[in-house]
């Protein structure tokens, strides 16, 4: 640019000050953007292998998303309780509460969270991890299944489907497959690890609630028709009759939504109970249990769940319901009211909406 004195009078240096300017720009512009989002990162809790999380929310994140999942949907009238087990039918429908626990032990709760109600089918999670931890993931590989079945959880046809029979560890008949290989020298000594597994995942002693266990264990045939079936077909590990109790009873150990998302929260933080810090199962095994609770965690209704949430869950027709956020969080609500599939009708549009808002879904880029 020649700078003839006409120009110098109107603009001063002010076209050499621009070069300058735009000089910097081309030649440190792509460093200064990579601090940034390094900076940015970092932040947000940038991996030693370099790797970017999603961001953290914080702390009035988890709490507006609560409050705000709690407030749209506590008013809803959909569903209805289980009453194939009768005690299930008596349990007050309004009843409702969401807890969510971060990898730090942070709790965040609303509702009813601390009301006690049955865990029913989530306490196939627990009992899963006792079974790889005891004899690794190849057991449930071979002798359970690892496929959806796409049918409801106490399904026949599923069996009779299925050439694997039992399927997977979450339907019923893969869940008291999965019992039947807790292995022990008496009855009392199978239960003492099932529910021992429990209580390091929930980070204290849980009890079975007499009442549902009473109910459950009067109206279970159809379970009893599915494990004499499993036998038929040699996919069954132990005696019948005492499995299938002590299945009864694992379904029956009362939580609260809290302790449920204790037990989540262990999942989502590699095994080690975040509360407590002691481990519940090895950390190379948890992807595989959550793989389990992403494609089989809410039966016929899984693709539907995946689709909305991103997210692995677990559902309990006592009307609780698990997810998690590894790294990060896990989100346990309750409400007894249930659809079709036996899943909780508030606990999944709660769950929806504050995997949504905190951005935890796992299929979508940060
Ligand atoms: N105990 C219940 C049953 O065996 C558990 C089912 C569930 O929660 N989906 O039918």
């Amino acid at each position: 640019m020649i700078m003839t004195s006409e120009w110098k009078k109107r603009y001063g240096y002010l076209p050499w000050l621009i070069s300058i300017f735009l000089f910097f720009c081309i030649t440190f512009g792509e460093g200064l953007n990579e601090n940034n989002s390094a900076w940015s990162a970092q932040k947000d809790g940038v991996q030693s292998n370099g790797a970017v999380q999603k961001k953290f929310p914080a702390p009035n994140e988890f709490r507006n998303a609560l409050r705000i999942a709690y407030e749209k949907y506590k008013d809803i009238t959909e569903g209805k309780n289980a009453d194939y087990i009768p005690y299930l039918a008596k349990v007050d429908p309004g009843l409702y509460g969401i807890v969510i626990v971060t990898v730090d032990g942070d709790v965040y709760e609303i509702g009813d969270s601390k009301y006690h109600f049955a865990i029913e089918s989530i306490s196939k999670v627990f009992t899963l991890c006792r079974v790889i931890q005891d004899m690794g993931v190849q057991a449930i590989e071979e002798k359970i299944g690892v496929n959806a079945t796409g049918l409801p959880f106490n399904s026949v046809t599923a069996i009779e489907l299925h050439e694997a029979r039992t399927v997977n560890p979450f339907v019923n008949a893969g869940a008291m497959a999965t019992v039947s290989l807790v292995k022990g020298e008496t009855s009392d000594a199978r239960w003492n690890k099932i529910i021992g597994t429990m209580n390091s995942f929930a980070g204290r002693s849980l009890r079975v609630n007499k009442d549902v266990y009473r109910s459950e264990s009067k109206t279970n045939i159809h379970n009893h028709a599915i494990v004499l079936l499993l036998k038929s077909y040699g996919r069954f590990y132990d005696n019948p009759s005492e499995t299938l109790d002590l299945y009864t009873r694992q379904c029956s150990v009362a939580v609260s939504t809290r302790d449920l998302a204790v037990m989540g929260a262990t999942l989502a933080n590699g095994g080690t109970n975040p509360v407590t810090k002691k481990r519940g199962i090895d950390e190379s095994y948890v992807p595989k249990v959550l793989a389990l609770m992403m494609t089989n965690g809410l039966y016929e209704a899984s693709g539907e769940w995946v689709y909305r949430t991103g997210l692995p869950g677990k559902s309990g027709v006592g009307g609780g319901i698990l997810a998690i956020v590894p790294g990060k969080f896990a989100i346990a609500a309750f409400s007894p009211p249930l659809d079709e599939a036996g899943n909780s009708v508030r606990g999944q549009k709660a769950i929806e909406y504050i995997s949504e808002t905190l951005r935890a879904n796992l299929f979508s880029i940060p």
